[in-house]
């Protein structure tokens, strides 16, 4: 169930004790972030400012994830399981969610093959205005459009010429070089990955 201002005072307040759980999951690879806890006071304030807002259990007070370290979890959606005492939350991070410094507080868990394209999409995107001498894809970005879109119709053709005449392993770097500068095309166009694989799925759906 979706949850808003409006309808979050149905969720099982009475049940949890006034702290229900907060799974925190990355918006585009569905990587699970962190796990807080939020009381009624700490997720209006997520809905209202659009920052995830847990309660902190040893500081028995409300907490803006982020506060002292500038990285904030900017939220997209809120969701309540089945029987409503469990949060499920969708956020674009800024910097790493675990105060330790990784991007999640769960380092060791597998993202299966396709979100790794969507983590790629977010580094690839988080390179356009780096230095073009300190990066490869910062150097793709200030060479332009028709550069960048020339070096993909390039890559196509290895991707073809390999699948005839090369090993599978020229095939499978080809594919991978393909797969990479399209990624860069995209990011420059400002076109989502997503939105290429929803015109996939509605094509399945036909
Ligand atoms: P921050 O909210 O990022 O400014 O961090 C402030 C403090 O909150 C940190 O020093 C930690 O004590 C705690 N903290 C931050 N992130 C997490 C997390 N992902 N899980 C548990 N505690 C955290
Ligand atoms: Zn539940
Ligand atoms: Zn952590
Ligand atoms: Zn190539």
């Amino acid at each position: 169930m979706l949850i808003n201002q409006e309808n979050m005072s149905q969720l099982a307040w009475d049940k949890m004790a006034d702290l229900i759980p907060a799974i925190i999951q990355h918006h585009a690879t569905g990587a699970v972030l962190m796990q807080g806890y939020m009381n009624q006071a700490s997720l209006a304030q997520t809905l209202s400012t659009g920052k995830a807002t847990f309660f902190s259990r040893s500081k028995q007070a409300l907490w803006v994830k982020g506060e002292t370290s500038g990285h904030f979890l900017n939220v997209e959606q809120v969701l309540a399981d089945c029987d409503k005492d469990s949060l499920l939350i969708s956020c674009v991070p800024v910097g790493p969610s675990c105060h330790l410094g990784t991007e999640s507080c769960f380092p060791e868990q597998k993202i299966s093959q396709q979100n790794f394209l969507s983590q790629l999409e977010q580094v690839i995107a988080s390179r356009k205005n780096d230095d073009p001498k300190d990066s490869y894809t910062a150097h793709l970005f200030s060479r332009g459009t028709t550069k960048i879109a020339q070096k993909v119709g390039e890559e196509g053709v290895e991707v073809a010429l390999a699948a005839v005449a090369e090993t599978k392993e020229d095939l499978l770097g080809e594919c991978a070089d393909l797969f990479y500068h399209t990624l860069v095309l995209l990011q420059d166009k400002n076109i989502e990955l997503s939105e290429v694989t929803q015109v996939l799925m509605e094509r399945h759906n036909k």
